[in-house]
C-alpha cells in the first residue's frame, strides 16, 4: 500500500490501487480521519506527528499501524520517506506491507495456543510473510510454506539449519546483534536463499514461550520491490529531474552532516550560492527549451569544477548551491582554496554556450559563507551565503563574495525599514506636503507639489532615502496609488476654498509606478472616486522613464492628455532626452533641475543650461518652472531669462496641509 501525504495539510495526495480498494476515494482528504482511526489528529506513531524542527525530520522512519488505529482493522508495516513532491511540497511517502495474518498469527503464538491446533497452522500459511521458529540453539525448527518458497529449500532440508545460514554474509553480525537483543523492532537485512542469491528483507523477531519451550519466532518479507520502488521514489524525491544533481532536501542533509563534523573538527568548510546573471534573458529571447539545455549544461561545467567530496545541488531556476569540502583548520588557507574554486566555477560558467546553433555567453555571480565551530543553524548558512551572492550582484556581477557580516546590517535594515513603511502605509505616519508653485510678479500661488513624507518612529525619513527602496521592493505601487488617491481627494476638499480652488497639484510618479500595468486603471478609479477636474491634476514624470519603451509610453501620455490630465517632465536636464523625442512628447511643463538653479549665479554651463531649458520650452509652447529657487538674486536672474512659474524656500517650504 503506498499514500504520500502533504507534510503541512495532512492531506492525501497520492494514494495507490490498494489503498483506494481498500480505504475508498481517499485522495484529497487528512490522511487520520480517513484511514486511521484518530478522528481529530495525526496518531501518535505517525511520524507526521512529530512537531519539532522539520529538518531533523529528513531521517526515515518505519512505524507500523496497529488494527486498532487502522480503519480497515489491520496491521501495515510501513516505511516512511519525507521527499518532495510537485511545487516543492514536503511530502511523506509511506510504502507498507499488509502484515494482518503474520500479527495474528503471532498473536496465537503469544497465547501459546497448542501448536496442533488447527488455527495455528491455518494461520501459519495464511500470512504472506515467511515464518522460522527457531529452537533455543538456534536451530530451525519449523517452517511455513511462504518460508519454503523463499528460500528454495525443500521443508526438510531447512529444519535443522542455523538461523544465521538463512542470512546472507553482509548482514550476519547485524542480525546477531538483534537476536542477542530481542529487540521486536522490524529491521531490514539481506537474506540468502539456497541457490546462493541473496535478497533484502524485513525481519521481525520474537522470542517466546511455545508449548513450553524457549523458541524464536521469525517473520520474514521480501522487499526486494519495495525496495526498487524506493530508489525510484527517492531518486524523485533527492534529485532534481533536469539536471540529475541533488535537489534541495538532499542538500539539507548533506548540509547537516558537513556542520556537524565542520563543528566536530573546528574545520571550516564552505557554502556556495551560485546565480546565473542573464539566464531569464535567455529563457525569455531564446526559448525555455534552450534555457534547460543550459542549465543542464551549467550543471556539468560546475560539477567538473569541483571535486568529488564537495556536493553541487540545484535550488531550482538558475539557482545552484555548492557545498565545499575543504577541511582546513586554518581561515586563511580555507578562504584560498574558496577563491580558487570560485574562480574556476566563475570560468567554466563563462565560456560561450554552444546550444542549437545558438552561440551566447552567460556568467554566474557567487556568494560564499565559510564556516567552522561556530554556532550556525542550516538556515543561517544558507541565507548568509545568499545574501553574499546579492553582494556578489550589486559589485557588477561574474564575480564571488565572502559573506560580509557589514553589508548583512546594511541589507538586514534596509529589508527592516520596507517592512516598516509597508506597515506605514496604512497608518498617519505617512503624509502628504505641500509645496506651493508661484508665478512671476504678483507671486500668485497657482498650485502646489505634493512631496511625501514619512514620520517614522525613528525621525523623520526623507523621501530621497524610502522611494528608492520602495522602488526596489515594488512597494511604490501600493504607495503611489494611495499618494494619488491622498491629493486628488485634496483637491476635493478645495473645491469649497475659494482660495485654493483653482490650485492645480502636481503629483510626482516614479518611474516603477508608471510602467505598471495597475498605473491607468488606478488613476481612471480615482478620478472617478472624487470626480474632480482631470486639468487641475499634473504628473511629474522623469527624463529616464520617458525614453524607455516610447511606443508604449507615448500610448500611455496621450491617454492621460485626453483623460484631461497634463504632464510635466521632472528634473529636466539631467536626463537624456533628445530635442526631435521631446517633440513627439505631450507634454506641458519642463522643470528645470534644482541642481542648475543652485549655482546658476556661479556656474556659467548652469547659467546656459537654465538659459536654453527656458528656450526650448519657449519655442515647444511648454511652461518652464524653475525649482529650488532659494535666493532674491535667483529668482531675479530666472526672471531677466524668461522664466514665468517658480518652486522654492524662497517662497514656500513644504508644509502640510494645516499650514497651507
Ligand atoms: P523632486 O521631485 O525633485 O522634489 C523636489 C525636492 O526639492 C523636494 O524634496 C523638495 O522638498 C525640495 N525642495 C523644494 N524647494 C527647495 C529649495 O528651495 N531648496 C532645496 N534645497 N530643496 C528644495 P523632498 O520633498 O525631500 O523630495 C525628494 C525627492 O523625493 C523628490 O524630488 C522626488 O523625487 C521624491 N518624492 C517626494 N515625494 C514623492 C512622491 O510623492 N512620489 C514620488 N514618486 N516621489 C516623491
Ligand atoms: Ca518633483
Ligand atoms: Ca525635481
Amino acid at each position: 500500500m503506498i499514500y504520500v501525504i502533504d507534510l503541512k495539510t495532512y492531506k492525501i495526495l497520492y494514494a495507490n490501487k490498494k489503498c483506494i480498494k481498500e480505504f475508498g476515494q481517499v485522495i484529497g482528504k487528512v490522511c487520520y480521519t480517513t484511514l486511521q482511526k484518530n478522528e481529530n489528529s495525526p496518531c501518535s506513531f505517525c511520524p507526521l506527528a512529530f512537531t519539532g524542527d522539520s529538518s531533523q525530520f529528513l531521517i526515515d522512519k518505519t512505524f507500523e499501524w496497529e488494527n486498532k488505529n487502522s480503519k480497515n482493522e489491520r496491521y501495515y508495516s510501513f516505511r516512511a520517506h519525507t521527499a518532495l513532491w510537485s511545487d516543492n511540497k514536503e511530502v511523506i511517502i509511506n510504502i507498507g506491507v499488509d502484515i494482518t495474518e503474520a500479527k495474528k498469527l503471532e498473536k496465537a503464538l503469544l497465547e501459546e495456543k497448542n501448536s496442533a491446533t488447527a488455527s495455528f497452522k491455518t494461520l501459519l500459511d495464511a500470512t504472506i510473510e515467511a515464518i522460522l521458529i527457531f529452537d533455543e540453539n538456534k536451530k530451525c525448527v519449523l517452517v511455513n510454506k511462504v518460508a519454503i518458497e523463499l528460500f528454495g529449500y525443500d521443508k526438510e532440508e531447512m529444519i535443522g539449519k542455523f538461523a544465521l545460514e538463512f542470512v546472507d554474509s553482509s548482514s550476519r553480525d547485524l542480525v546477531k546483534n538483534y537476536i542477542q537483543l530481542d529487540d521486536k523492532e522490524p529491521y531490514e537485512a539481506n537474506m540468502l536463499k539456497k541457490n546462493g542469491v541473496s535478497f533484502p528483507a524485513m525481519i521481525r523477531g520474537h522470542n517466546l514461550l511455545l508449548a513450553g519451550k524457549k523458541v524464536r519466532v521469525s517473520a520474514i518479507i521480501d522487499i526486494t520491490d519495495r525496495k526498487k520502488y524506493e530508489e525510484k521514489i527517492l531518486k524523485l524525491a533527492y534529485y532534481d529531474i533536469l539536471t540529475g544533481l541533488p535537489n534541495r532536501l538532499l542538500l539539507k542533509k548533506y548540509i547537516q552532516t558537513s556542520l556537524q563534523r565542520s563543528h566536530r573538527n573546528s574545520e571550516y568548510n564552505a557554502l556556495m550560492f551560485i546565480d546565473l546573471d542573464n539566464f531569464k534573458g535567455v529563457n525569455d529571447t531564446i526559448g525555455h527549451d534552450v534555457g534547460d539545455l543550459v542549465l543542464i549544461e551549467a550543471a556539468l561545467r560546475i560539477k567538473n569544477a569541483i571535486r568529488e567530496n564537495d556536493i553541487a545541488a540545484r535550488l531550482g531556476g538558475d539557482e545552484f548551491v555548492v557545498l565545499l569540502d575543504i577541511s582546513k583548520k586554518n581561515r586563511d588557507t580555507a578562504m584560498d582554496s574558496v577563491r580558487i574554486i570560485a574562480q574556476k566555477i566563475l570560468e567554466s560558467l563563462e565560456t560561450p554556450y554552444i546550444i542549437k546553433n545558438y552561440d551566447f555567453r552567460i556568467t554566474a555571480s557567487i556568494g560564499i559563507k565559510l564556516f567552522n565551530a561556530e554556532n550556525l543553524s542550516m538556515d543561517e548558512l544558507m541565507k548568509y551565503a545568499d545574501s553574499a551572492m546579492y553582494n556578489a550582484k550589486e559589485k557588477g556581477r561574474n564575480t564571488f563574495c565572502f559573506f560580509n557580516p557589514e553589508l548583512q546590517k546594511i541589507m538586514e535594515d534596509k529589508i527592516f525599514l520596507i517592512d516598516n513603511l509597508r506597515k506605514a502605509i496604512d497608518s498617519s505616519d505617512i503624509s502628504l506636503f505641500y509645496q506651493p508653485q508661484v508665478t512671476s510678479g504678483k507671486n500668485k500661488i497657482i498650485g502646489v507639489e505634493a512631496l511625501i513624507r514619512w514620520n517614522s518612529s525613528n525621525g523623520i525619513i526623507s523621501p530621497a532615502d524610502f522611494i528608492p527602496l520602495a522602488e526596489e521592493s515594488g512597494l511604490i505601487i501600493k504607495l503611489g496609488e494611495w499618494i494619488l488617491n491622498e491629493a486628488i481627494k485634496q483637491i476635493q476638499l478645495w473645491e469649497i476654498d475659494s482660495e485654493k480652488r483653482d490650485w492645480r497639484i502636481s503629483i510626482n510618479v516614479s518611474p516603477k509606478q508608471f510602467e505598471d500595468k495597475t498605473f491607468m486603471p488606478t488613476i481612471e478609479a480615482i478620478l472617478l472616486k472624487y470626480n474632480v477636474k482631470a486639468s487641475k491634476i499634473r504628473l511629474e514624470l522623469t527624463e529616464g522613464v520617458l525614453i524607455q519603451n516610447i511606443n508604449e509610453t507615448l500610448k500611455k501620455l496621450n491617454k492621460l492628455k485626453k483623460m484631461g490630465l497634463s504632464l510635466s517632465i521632472d528634473d529636466f536636464g539631467t536626463g537624456y532626452s533628445s530635442l526631435s523625442y521631446l517633440k513627439q512628447l505631450p507634454m506641458d511643463e519642463l522643470k528645470i533641475d534644482q541642481s542648475f538653479i543652485r549655482d546658476i549665479m556661479e556656474d556659467e554651463n548652469d547659467e546656459i543650461i537654465t538659459q536654453t531649458i527656458i528656450s526650448i520650452g519657449q519655442k515647444f509652447g511648454l511652461e518652464v518652472i524653475a525649482e529650488g529657487v532659494e535666493t532674491k538674486e535667483q529668482y531675479e536672474k530666472l526672471i531677466s531669462m524668461g522664466c514665468k512659474y517658480f518652486q522654492g524656500y524662497l517662497f514656500f517650504k513644504p508644509m502640510s496641509v494645516e499650514h497651507l
